[in-house]
């Protein structure tokens, strides 16, 4: 298989090469250049299938002969460690949990399925290594650390705002040891963000064979259409049509749900549900995509002003809004309203949704409006421990810990402080 830059100025490459560049050199997200449907024989008899079975077909395509069948099964099985339980939250309303893996964010599937492929492709190098750099606000640096640790050949870097993530997630990014380090930027999100690009365009760095682990990395994006598929497995047996709503900040989720439904799975429509950061849901209202800076709300991973997959969902449709409007709807949603809806939710069926699922479940609710003979699933993105500190007193209730939390709560922090690119550079070495 092939992708091609959709800026379309730089040469196609192996998903090898796409998966150690991240980013094309003309800028440019990578795309696969052809997408082919599964067969119907598969989408007949998925309830017979596995679920390690069902990413196997569902990937094998994306990756060709670059790794033999065996090992890709492998990496899958190593993957998918973890349930992804479909859970009836009220009458034909799904909750897809996606926070049973390592750090309980739906994060950790990527994660875990491109550290294993580069490792795959580092196993006979002998003295050079790839770097993962990452900048996070929390939730994303804990799914790279824990994917990647003790992954051959690879060193990665964290960065994040010091004092600005919860203790837990800071605990998950700095306890780890081994090939993971983190480093604690005196400064925001936004400066960790900076620095981590001004790195990947320093020739000066070039040795260190630099590589992002954000959704913008094909091997970090394209696993995460598997839960599609299981999700349809498990539902199949009604018989009724599927929309599914994916809380947005990178879209990367509902990029790949989209992949899923070209390669033919029977979905009727997919919701794309934001914060006030609501770049999408005003591009379908009025046709102009006006990136914002990002505004700050308590569903803070998806706190992003200017998506970086919306890119790749535009060329799924060909760049055509009218077509793109049939099988797509974007709404965006206040923290009040987020609050309201964590709370109807636990009052009346007795679930705790955190406030990016709560997000999810207002889009579904608002779209299922337009399609009231069909059922409706929304992504539950994380634990709500991973933000108990608005779950907790908006609900009233006491979390218990996770055994994932815990046996990271009593170990000890170990963390490099810096402020400046220089400080950042002196540290690489
Ligand atoms: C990253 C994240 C999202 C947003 O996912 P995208 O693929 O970037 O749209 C939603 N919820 C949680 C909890 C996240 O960590």
């Amino acid at each position: 298989m092939k992708y091609y830059s959709l800026n379309h100025n730089a040469p196609k490459v192996s998903f090898k090469e796409a998966l150690i560049q991240g980013l094309a050199p003309d800028k440019g997200l990578y795309f696969p250049e052809t997408i082919t449907p599964l067969s119907s024989d598969f989408f007949d008899a998925i309830e017979s299938l596995s679920n390690e079975e069902i990413a196997f077909e569902a990937i094998k395509q994306f990756i060709g002969d670059e790794i033999p069948a065996v090992i890709l099964k492998e990496i899958i099985a190593d993957t998918l460690c973890f349930d992804f339980p479909v859970v009836e939250v009220e009458k034909g309303i799904y909750s897809l949990e996606l926070f049973h893996g390592p750090t309980m964010a739906f994060k950790d599937v990527g994660a875990r399925f491109m550290s294993r492929c580069l490792g795959y492709f580092n196993k006979d190098k002998k003295d050079s290594k790839n770097t993962v750099l990452v900048a996070t606000s929390g939730d994303t640096g804990g799914a790279v650390a824990s994917g990647f640790l003790g992954v051959k050949g690879v060193e990665v870097i964290i960065l994040y705002p010091s004092g600005k993530v919860s203790d837990i997630q800071e605990r998950q990014l700095t306890t780890l040891g081994q090939n993971i380090r983190a480093l604690e930027v005196d400064g925001f999100f936004d400066d960790c963000q900076d620095m981590v690009k001004k790195a990947f365009l320093d020739e000066s760095l070039k040795h260190h064979n630099l590589t992002s682990a954000n959704s913008i990395n094909i091997a970090r994006w394209l696993p995460q259409m598997f839960y599609f598929f299981f999700t349809y497995k498990v539902l199949k047996k009604q018989n009724k049509n599927l929309v599914f709503s994916c809380p947005s900040g990178n879209f990367g989720n509902v990029c790949a749900g989209i992949i899923a439904k070209k390669m033919g799975l029977p979905v009727e429509h997919f919701v794309a549900s934001t914060n006030v950061n609501d770049t999408v849901p005003r591009f379908l209202e009025n046709g102009v995509y006006d990136a914002q800076p990002s505004r700050e709300t308590i569903s803070n991973a998806m706190d992003v002003g200017n998506p970086s997959n919306f890119i790749r969902i535009q060329e799924i449709y060909d760049n055509d809004l009218e077509k793109f409007k049939k099988d797509f709807s974007s709404f965006t949603f206040s923290d009040v309203e987020t609050l309201a809806a964590m709370k109807t939710i636990y009052n009346k069926n007795g679930y705790i949704a955190e406030p990016h699922g709560a997000i999810g479940y207002l889009g579904l609710k608002k779209e299922l409006q337009n399609h009231p003979e069909s059922i409706g699933v929304f992504l539950e993105t994380a634990h709500p421990i991973k933000f108990l500190d608005t779950v907790e007193p908006a609900l009233n209730v006491k979390l218990p810990i996770p055994a994932q939390i815990e046996s990271v709560l009593g170990k000890e922090k170990v963390s490099t402080k810096i402020k400046t690119y220089e400080q950042f550079k002196a540290f690489l070495g």
